[in-house]
């Protein structure tokens, strides 16, 4: 049995891990916290904490994590290079699973994206489109930048010089090496993303496509009982998945 606390609890991915943990044999909800609730009053209590909050909250929330020797769990996304770099020195004391999609399905897309790309090789385009829901935040989705990511290390370019969000104006021809980068928002899409490998003749697309938030909800409980077994140090879906 892993006990876990859900951080942003009140949130719609908050409500569907309540929900989902609740059905789960597997797993013991600790308590549900959200904005104005004590943390560190629970955190000795649980085996980890899944922080699908905002991005602000995720610093404090590794750092009281860290201070219990507790697991941790992160599917918020939209955090700055600063906020990230705090959270990741911490992998040297807890384990951290750290994903931008809990999907099995989107895990797969990540791989089948690294495969792709090697074998397509230079000569095809490459744009990456998301699209969400009204009330996402933030933009691109995590996921659509690790796709980007995949995308960038795979291609060997910098990502930070190859990235273009959206075209505006003229922009001039397109380069050889650019990633597209396009955010879609509205009505109440869970989450679809699409990478784009455009050649000469033939166009390649990888779609996934979320209808329901359980699919990740069930995964970040999947990896906070994975993580509890792990020594301290940085993780993400696909070692939990067992794809790497
Ligand atoms: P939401 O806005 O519905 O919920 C966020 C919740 O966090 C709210 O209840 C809010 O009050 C709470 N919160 C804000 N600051 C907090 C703090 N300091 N302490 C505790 N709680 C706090 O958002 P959502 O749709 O549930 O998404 C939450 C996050 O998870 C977003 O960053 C989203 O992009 C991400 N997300 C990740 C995945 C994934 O698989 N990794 C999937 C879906 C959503």
């Amino acid at each position: 049995m892993t006990k876990v606390i859900i951080n942003g609890a009140n949130g719609r991915m908050g409500e569907t891990l309540l929900r989902c943990g609740e059905a789960n044999p597997g797993i013991e909800i600790v308590a549900g916290i959200d904005v104005g609730d004590d943390l560190a009053g629970v955190v000795g209590q649980t085996d980890a904490v899944i922080d699908f909050s905002f991005h602000e909250a995720t610093r404090p929330t590794a750092e009281l994590c860290a201070a219990h020797k507790k697991a941790l769990v992160i599917g918020t996304t939209g955090h700055s290079a600063g906020d990230k770099e705090s959270v990741l020195k911490l992998q040297s004391e807890i384990p951290i699973v750290w994903a931008s999609n809990f999907s099995t399905g989107v895990n797969t897309l990540f791989w089948l994206t690294r495969k792709a790309t090697e074998v397509l090789g230079a000569d095809f385009d490459l744009e990456v489109v998301e699209m969400h829901h009204r009330l996402k935040r933030d933009a691109p989705s995590g996921t659509a930048a690790t796709l980007a990511e995949i995308l960038a290390e795979v291609r060997n370019v910098s990502l930070e010089k190859e990235l273009r969000h959206g075209r505006d104006g003229i922009v001039g021809e397109r380069t050889g090496s650019e990633i597209g980068m396009h955010s879609l928002r509205g009505g109440d899409v869970v989450g679809d993303h699409t990478v784009v490998y455009a050649g000469n003749g033939e166009r390649l697309e990888l779609t996934h496509k979320a209808a329901s938030r359980d699919t990740f909800a069930n995964g970040a409980l999947r990896a906070a009982t994975w993580a509890c077994a792990q020594t301290p140090g940085l993780y993400n879906m696909e070692n939990v998945l067992g794809l790497k």
